[in-house]
């Protein structure tokens, strides 16, 4: 018996604004220097103080429903979920329960070469608690993200192995990246996934019972937990037992789930309509602004690399992980008109040396004009430098900065063409190679290089091969 696997996720992605979602304290837990910093009446929740709904969240997260493919509601309300945990000091959470922001949606992945479409549920808007440390039989509680924006993103049960959901996860970071809604670093907590895994027999067509996995924050682990996880209900269904629906915690230590909490002991959060904030009705013009921002996504930046421009995909996956870099290489294009080149010029080269070279960890680091890296594809297109060289070029440009023709013709790199000037190296090493002349010429084809590098030895490495070549293959015979 063989049994598929079904996954939906449940993703929370902080929101990038510059305060918090219904007061003025910064959003910024990273940058605070101490606990409980940010804080103020509204985000501790004392009496009679009134949130404020921060306009920037509702604009960072139409943009990012928007990214997603999905209809944005014009109309959508907030609602009280109330509990108690010492991380709440609201008591509730407000959340949209019925009336989301964002509806359904879909986000296009490439996965092993390949195409693929997953869909969003929807997508609403609710804010973060604060950040228990649990140290020597004490809790500390630090309130700097409690009232913090984020992004709660409810997928289909659309995924049937872990790598998909891996490359759907990186498309959702990239796009967010790029448009400044969230840098979604996972080990900064700044996105988080509930993984609901269920098991049903191959080609039943059904969906077997979920189990929850809350709150896993690296790509590593979440691989495991769907690894770990499945193995788990497929040992029980095999031992012809059945699955309980519950929420399980993930130990990444141990490598198992471990119950949290059962169907029957689901919570009761008596949701109800937020009375201190009026619904949301956002106007056309503000939702046709949102729209105005949307240029060419990762993915169809990644397509057109792809088809256009005839890369590989690996390539293209490159180019595409990071707006920065798919920005250079486009300005790169638009000089070069020629994308392989620019590509493998970045990819190879220039990416390698930002990689070594300590000063820069960027591209937005690199000290010289894009237009330098052009000229050197340019001279190397034109033969005029060779592209053993062109390296050299590129890591002087990379160090230091400066001009590309300038370095060239300090370290005296620029190729000769010269003719008559390279047709007397030729002549000079013939002259002076008797043996291996007489060795080539008794049938020994493979000695044929060792003269193209003697040539190149004699111009100092100036000389065109493809022109010594020629040179060779006419005099040799
Ligand atoms: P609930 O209403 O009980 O919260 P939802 O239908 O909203 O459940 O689903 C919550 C999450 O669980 C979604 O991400 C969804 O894709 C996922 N999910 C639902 N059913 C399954 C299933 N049978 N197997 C895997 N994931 C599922
Ligand atoms: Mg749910
Ligand atoms: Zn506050």
């Amino acid at each position: 018996m063989k049994y598929e696997k079904t996954i939906g996720l449940e993703i929370h992605v902080r929101i990038k604004s510059e305060t918090k979602m219904f007061c003025g304290c910064k959003n910024a837990v990273e940058l605070a220097s101490e606990p409980n910093m940010h804080v103020c009446p509204v985000c501790m929740g004392f009496p009679g103080a009134l949130p404020a709904l921060n306009a920037e969240v509702i604009r960072l997260g139409v943009i990012g429903g928007m990214l997603m493919d999905c209809e944005v509601n014009t109309h959508s309300r907030f609602d009280r979920k109330s509990y108690f945990y010492p991380d709440l000091p609201t008591s509730f959470q407000t959340t949209q329960m019925y009336e989301t922001i964002v509806g359904k949606g879909k986000v296009r992945v490439m996965v092993n070469g390949e195409l693929r479409e997953y869909e969003i549920h929807h997508m609403h808007l609710e804010n973060d608690a604060g950040k228990l440390t649990h140290a020597g039989g004490k809790t500390l509680c630090d309130y700097n993200r409690a009232g913090s924006p984020l992004m709660e993103i409810v997928t289909e049960p659309v995924f049937h192995d872990k790598e998909e959901v891996m490359e759907f996860l990186r498309e959702l970071q990239k796009m967010f990246r790029a448009w400044g809604v969230s840098d979604a670093d996972m080990e900064k907590w700044q996105l988080r996934c509930d993984v609901n895994i269920s098991l049903a027999p191959e080609w039943s067509g059904e969906l077997g019972t979920r189990v929850e996995l809350k709150n896993l924050n690296s790509f590593s682990a979440i691989g495991r937990a769907i690894d770990g996880e499945s193995h788990r209900q497929e040992r029980l269904l095999l031992s012809g037992k059945h699955i309980e629906q519950e929420t399980r915690g993930w130990d990444d230590d141990r490598g198992m789930s471990v119950t949290q909490r059962s169907k029957e002991d689901a919570m009761d959060y008596r949701y109800f309509p937020e009375p201190d904030l009026l619904p949301l009705d956002l106007p056309e013009d503000f939702i046709e602004g949102c729209r105005q921002s949307l240029v060419e996504l990762p993915i169809d930046k990644r397509l057109k690399y792809l088809n256009e421009y005839d890369l590989k995909d690996d390539d293209a996956r490159i180019l595409t992980a990071d707006k920065d870099l798919s920005d250079y290489f486009e300005a790169l294009v638009s000089l070069t008109n020629d994308p392989k080149k620019s590509c493998s010029y970045i990819t190879t080269i220039l990416l390698a040396l930002i990689n070594e070279v300590e000063e820069v960890s960027s591209i937005k680091d690199v000290k010289f004009e894009v237009k330098e890296l052009a000229r050197v594809i340019e001279l190397v297109n034109a033969d005029e430098l060779s592209s053993t060289n062109s390296k050299q070029v590129v890591e002087e440009l990379v160090r230091n900065g400066g001009s590309a023709d300038l370095i060239i013709d300090e370290n005296n790199l620029r190729q000769k063409n010269d003719m008559s000037a390279l047709e007397s190296i030729v002549d000079e090493v013939i002259a002076s190679c008797a043996p291996q002349v007489a060795d080539y010429k008794s049938g020994n084809q493979n000695i044929f290089w060792f003269f193209v590098g003697q040539c190149m030895k004699a111009s100092k490495g100036q000389g065109n091969p493809k022109i010594f070549n020629e040179l060779l293959k006419k005099k040799l015979g």
